[in-house]
């Protein structure tokens, strides 16, 4: 961790400030439980706090301190109560231990499969849906409010295009060395438990020219206006989410570009991580294929051997030779592939950020399928993630069900829509799967703006048997309001197989009462254990000791983040009286400079720390040592941040949006019980609207500290595991099985 540099201007100050170290016994520390406090802000709801049950309100002064007005929204209040869901799909359940919204999908109609194959000719998805058993039954149970329900929208113009619309430079493919497309391919196999390859040569011959288009994507259809998502009330008392029983174990093969903690560069690396040891633990057989990247943290991969040594991957006219090697990443089975050219696709120093990424991941993707044909494996279920994966079902259904795979399902996870893979023609001669008559459709990969490119991710939503993404907000808000960068048609015509699931996380890696990266374990009945970790904080990061609440952020330096509003939270709480610390980083030198500037600016600050970097160790230490977690984002498919935030009790404060919306209920105005209110919400993007919640939030800490630690409870309480979304996938899986 990069220390505070002296401050020039007043040394004294560091020496006066300096906190003590963990342990050593508080000073002046803040523990919101009771006492007067300084006034500094309006007053809050007076809430009875109790040990046992939830609070109740007993008076109500100001909703809203001076600085900011109520969050708006017509009848949903910032985050609360209500849970928007797609009409007719999305439907939230709730138990007290697990209120989150459920796994979605529109009543699902007919879903590509094998058995699909009909002429090209787009004709419309006629038949009624049948949901899934557990989504019938949850839908039966869910009751529509018109009150809560957002206003019918036509679909929106598209105002955003993905930023790395990049056309494949022809220059990479010319630096391929071109082995011979290797004649019959390799020897056949198959996988024992530790991965190790073995087998026979496979009956099927590799394809000697294109396949006939036997299986065409479903068919667009005249987009229709759909209803609006309805609001679901779901109270802690209703049944806890459907749970389907005895389902028969499957074996599920992920095919992802992340996974933490070996390759990550955001939440998709911490959902795959969480999600196959949720899949397994239920029984299932889970394999995880990704790239062997020379920059992985080889340290958490045990035994890591070649599986496979002589893979050949069609690439452009010849094939690429590749290696595949299997290890353990924490109890999780991983083939790593390797492939030998010159374009070093995957030895790069880092994971994104190349001109050719379209390419490198579209070698990947036929690579891993490749990969499975060989091996002789034939997993029921295949499940990628984001764009740089959903070339899987187009290379599946175009070119692998020809030569016998004619039994995987695929499952596309959409994280961000905000990535695309859009790309020239290029792709088609790299790939082989040629015909741009074919492909250039815009029912298949035609980018649905620029006529002359093709969307990798369009095709991966064309051709998947179910498309989900990480929340039923961020799935409402992609198909009906404007935030599907340009994929609103496609998801309007495949809403039948279209939902959200919110993620969860990982309850060995983010869990307080065992975190070996904090001083102090604590839990909800131990709660005071906080504050040591506070205190520690404050030490590492060189902060002063003294009653103020901490408000963070942590997350990737992306405008998506809502950069201007942290940036304007960190000088508003520090005049409110609060420290502010932040954890974060971004590939772009520029946003990082400005964060650098920012950071001289306040150098001399003893309540202020920005560490400008990618710092793990001191992620865990600050969820667990701040009292609130701002999330102030443009647009969040899901969120990570304020659920890892309020495992540890921290408090998140968030803008009413994608996942955060669907995670986070207002204290103040959230129609939802008072036990399940665990953050602060706001919801429109400005100052004022972060100014409403975060104000509201500091004035709770100082003036009514029994009501903030209620708060903390709820949040600790929640159960954001992958218990539920685990189910949710299954859920899925079974049921485009069953088609
Ligand atoms: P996104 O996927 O958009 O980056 P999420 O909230 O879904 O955002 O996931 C972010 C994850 O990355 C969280 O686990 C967060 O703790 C972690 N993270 C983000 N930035 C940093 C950083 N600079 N240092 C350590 N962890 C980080």
């Amino acid at each position: 961790m990069a220390k505070k540099p002296p401050r020039k201007d007043k040394p004294t100050d560091r020496g006066s400030r300096k906190a003590p170290a963990p342990g050593t016994p508080k000073t002046n520390e803040r523990i919101p439980q009771s006492g007067t406090e300084p006034d500094t802000g309006p007053s809050e709801p007076v809430i009875k706090a109790s040990s046992e049950g939830p609070a109740e309100t007993l008076e109500t002064g100001p909703a809203e301190p001076a600085g900011g007005p109520k969050p708006t929204g017509a009848s949903q209040p910032a985050g609360g109560g209500k849970l928007p869901a797609m009409a007719p799909d999305s439907k939230p359940a709730a138990s007290p231990a697990g209120d989150r919204a459920r796994a979605t999908g529109a009543a699902p109609g007919k879903l590509p499969s094998p058995a699909d194959i009909t002429p090209a000719k787009p004709e419309p998805m006629a038949s009624e849906p049948t949901p899934p058993k557990a989504e019938a039954s949850a839908a039966a149970k869910d009751t529509s409010t018109a009150a809560g329900k957002p206003p019918a929208t036509p679909m929106p113009a598209v105002t955003a295009r993905p930023t790395e619309a990049t056309t494949a430079p022809a220059a990479t493919a010319a630096g391929t060395p071109k082995a011979p497309l290797p004649e019959g391919h390799a020897p056949p196999a198959t996988t024992g438990a530790t991965g190790e390859v073995t087998g026979a040569e496979p009956a099927i011959a590799p394809p000697t020219e294109q396949p006939t288009p036997v299986r065409p994507p479903a068919a667009e259809i005249e987009v229709e206006q759909l209803e609006p998502p309805s609001t679901v009330e779901t109270a802690a008392t209703e049944e806890p989410p459907p749970v389907v029983h005895h389902l028969p174990s499957i074996f599920i093969v992920h095919i992802t570009p992340e996974m933490a903690p070996v390759a990550k560069v955001g939440g998709l690396a911490d959902v795959v991580f969480g999600l196959t040891r949720e899949l397994a633990i239920r029984g299932n057989h889970v394999e995880i294929i990704m790239p062997k990247y020379d920059n992985m943290r080889y340290d958490h991969i045990w035994g890591l051997t070649p599986a496979y040594n002589d893979l050949w991957v069609p690439w452009y006219e010849g094939a690429i030779h590749c290696s595949v090697y299997f290890g353990f990443v924490h109890e999780r089975k991983c083939f790593f592939i390797e492939p030998h050219s010159q374009d070093n696709f995957f030895k790069r120093g880092s994971i994104y950020g190349f001109n050719d990424d379209v390419l490198r991941y579209a070698f990947f993707a036929r690579a891993a399928l490749e990969f499975l044909w060989k091996a002789g494996k034939h997993p029921d279920i295949i499940h990628c993630h984001d764009w740089q994966t959903a070339l899987v079902p187009v290379y599946l259904y175009e070119i692998y069900q020809h030569l016998g795979m004619t039994h995987p399902r695929v499952c596309l996870t959409i994280h961000n829509f905000k990535h695309q893979g859009v790309t020239g023609g290029e792709l088609l001669r790299a790939t082989g799967l040629h015909h741009p008559e074919r492909f250039f459709d815009y029912h298949r990969l035609r980018d649905n703006h620029n006529t002359h490119a093709l969307n990798i991710l369009k095709g991966g939503i064309v051709y998947s048997n179910f498309v989900a993404t990480v929340s039923p907000r961020y799935a409402f808000e992609t198909k009906d309001q404007g935030q599907g960068f340009g994929l609103e048609p496609t998801l309007h015509t495949h809403h039948m197989k279209y939902g959200g699931v919110v993620n969860g996380i990982d309850y060995d890696a983010w869990n307080p009462e065992v975190d070996t990266h904090i001083p102090v374990h604590y839990s909800v009945d131990t709660i005071d254990g906080k504050y040591d970790n506070k205190r520690a904080l404050r030490h590492r990061l060189m902060l002063a000791d003294n009653e103020k609440p901490i408000v963070a952020f942590i997350g990737r330096l992306d405008p998506q983040k809502g950069l201007d509003l942290v940036r304007h939270a960190i000088f508003y709480s520090l005049e409110r009286g609060a420290q502010f610390v932040l954890l974060g980083s971004s590939p772009d030198q520029g946003i990082n400079a400005d964060f650098w500037g920012l950071k001289r600016m306040l150098n001399d600050s003893p309540d202020c720390h920005l560490e400008i970097g990618f710092d793990e160790d001191l992620a865990h230490l600050i969820y667990a040592g701040a009292d609130m977690m701002l999330v102030p984002s443009r647009f969040e498919p899901c969120g990570l941040t304020q659920l890892i935030a309020m495992r540890y009790g921290t408090i998140p404060v968030v803008r009413s949006v994608g996942g955060l919306a669907d995670t986070v209920f207002d204290k103040d105005h959230s129609h939802r019980a008072l036990h399940e209110r665990n953050g602060y919400v706001f919801e429109n993007y400005d100052q004022t609207g972060l100014e409403s919640a975060l104000g509201r939030a500091i004035a709770c800490y100082f003036n009514h500290p029994e009501h903030f630690r209620e708060l903390m409870k709820n949040a600790m309480r929640y159960d954001y595991s992958w218990n539920i979304p685990g189910q949710d996938y299954l859920n899925i899986y079974h049921y485009t099985r069953n088609r």
